[in-house]
């Protein structure tokens, strides 16, 4: 399929990803109908004035078809989620987003919706897998036997589940991504749903701007994770919309490193040295986590890519000027840079 030739709509265009997915397909010339989130406008990540952008709860199943009325591709990027902190401590509400896939799948379908895609996550892989802190590369056959995630992973798993059964029963097309960790400018750097990545630069900034010389960091340190820049969540998202994937596949960076690196590479961008105070009891999740990249790379060619340094040089800068200059006003200037 190509994009190019189809009205599509974002749900979630409020959030990070969705946000990034917009303003990527418009100024590839892409035709965007609608943007959907939740979330009050000017609370919008990202927001273009070219697109309709709808204030909806997808939970609600009349909200889906306003959401998806008129277009050929639905994105479904939005869902109740945040880093390990939020999702260790509200299963309740991620497994809610169970409504908004399955609400905006029947929808999609009575419309006449081309294609599905739905932003799965590395959350639904098999715990037992990942109990070394070496990182096992997970290969996407390993979500089964099914032992994901606790809440937010059994979610994702069975609304996989759905997407596969909407296209072998009612032959709509789906495709399904499997996100790792996703980083970079305009995703959530605090508030209490910000992953790693985000949360990690805010504190240096903020032990940088105290004189503190120290920050928290959750855990030991030592549980390990990939973290995929925006650029090849986004690039990759468009590959396999446009694709001929019928089955779940990984996306997600195969660059493994533990938690004290990454607050390593933090530092050094930041220029400075803090001393670590380990909360061992903190949500930190499986011990370790990598993509296996094996299919992707045979599919495509291609593989995400941008070096974790170089993406967090560009996501720490983001931060930094967003806590030093207001992030409100950011916002709305982001908003017109790209509406033309
Ligand atoms: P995000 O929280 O920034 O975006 C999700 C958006 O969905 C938010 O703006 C939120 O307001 C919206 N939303 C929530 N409930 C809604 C509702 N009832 N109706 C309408 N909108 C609603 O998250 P993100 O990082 O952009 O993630 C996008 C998708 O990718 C999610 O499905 C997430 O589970 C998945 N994912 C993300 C990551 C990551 O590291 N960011 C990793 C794996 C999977």
């Amino acid at each position: 399929m190509n994009l190019k030739r189809q009205r599509i709509a974002v749900c979630g265009g409020g959030g990070f990803i969705g946000g990034h997915l917009v303003k990527s397909f418009l100024m590839q010339g892409i035709n965007v109908v609608r943007a959907i989130d939740f979330k009050p406008c000017e609370q919008w990540q990202q927001r273009s004035p070219d697109v309709e952008n709808l204030v909806l709860d997808l939970r609600e199943k009349a909200a889906c078809e306003k959401a998806v009325r008129g277009v050929d591709v639905v994105f479904n990027l939005a869902s109740d989620m945040g880093g390990m902190g939020f999702i260790e401590n509200n299963k309740a509400l991620c497994m809610l987003s169970v409504l908004i896939n399955t609400h905006l799948l029947l929808a999609s379908r009575d419309a006449g919706v081309e294609q599905f895609f739905y932003s799965s996550s590395a959350c639904v892989y098999n715990r037992e897998k990942q109990n070394d802190p070496q990182g096992t590369a997970l290969k996407e056959e390993d979500a089964y036997p099914a032992l994901p995630e606790d809440g937010y992973g059994w979610e994702k798993l069975f609304s996989e589940r759905m997407c596969r059964h909407f296209e072998q029963d009612f032959g709509m097309e789906c495709r399904v991504a499997r996100y790792h960790n996703v980083y970079g400018p305009w995703g959530t750097y605090d508030g209490g749903r910000e992953k790693a990545p985000a949360a990690i630069c805010r504190k240096v900034i903020e032990a940088k701007l105290s004189g503190s010389g120290e920050m928290e960091i959750w855990g030991d340190g030592t549980q390990t994770r990939s973290f995929m820049y925006i650029d090849d969540c986004v690039k990759g998202t468009q590959m396999i919309a446009e694709s001929d994937l019928h089955e779940p596949i990984n996306l997600g960076s195969s660059e493994l490193v533990s938690i004290d690196e990454l607050a390593d590479i933090v530092e050094e961008i930041a220029g400075t040295r803090l001393k670590r105070r380990y909360k061992r009891d903190a949500p930190t999740g499986v011990n370790g986590r990598n993509s296996d990249n094996t299919k992707i790379s045979e599919y495509f060619g291609w593989e995400p890519s941008v070096r974790l340094r170089d993406g967090m040089a560009k996501t720490y800068e983001w931060i930094e000027d967003q806590m030093l200059s207001g992030r409100s006003e950011s916002y709305v200037a982001a908003a017109v840079a790209y509406s033309s």
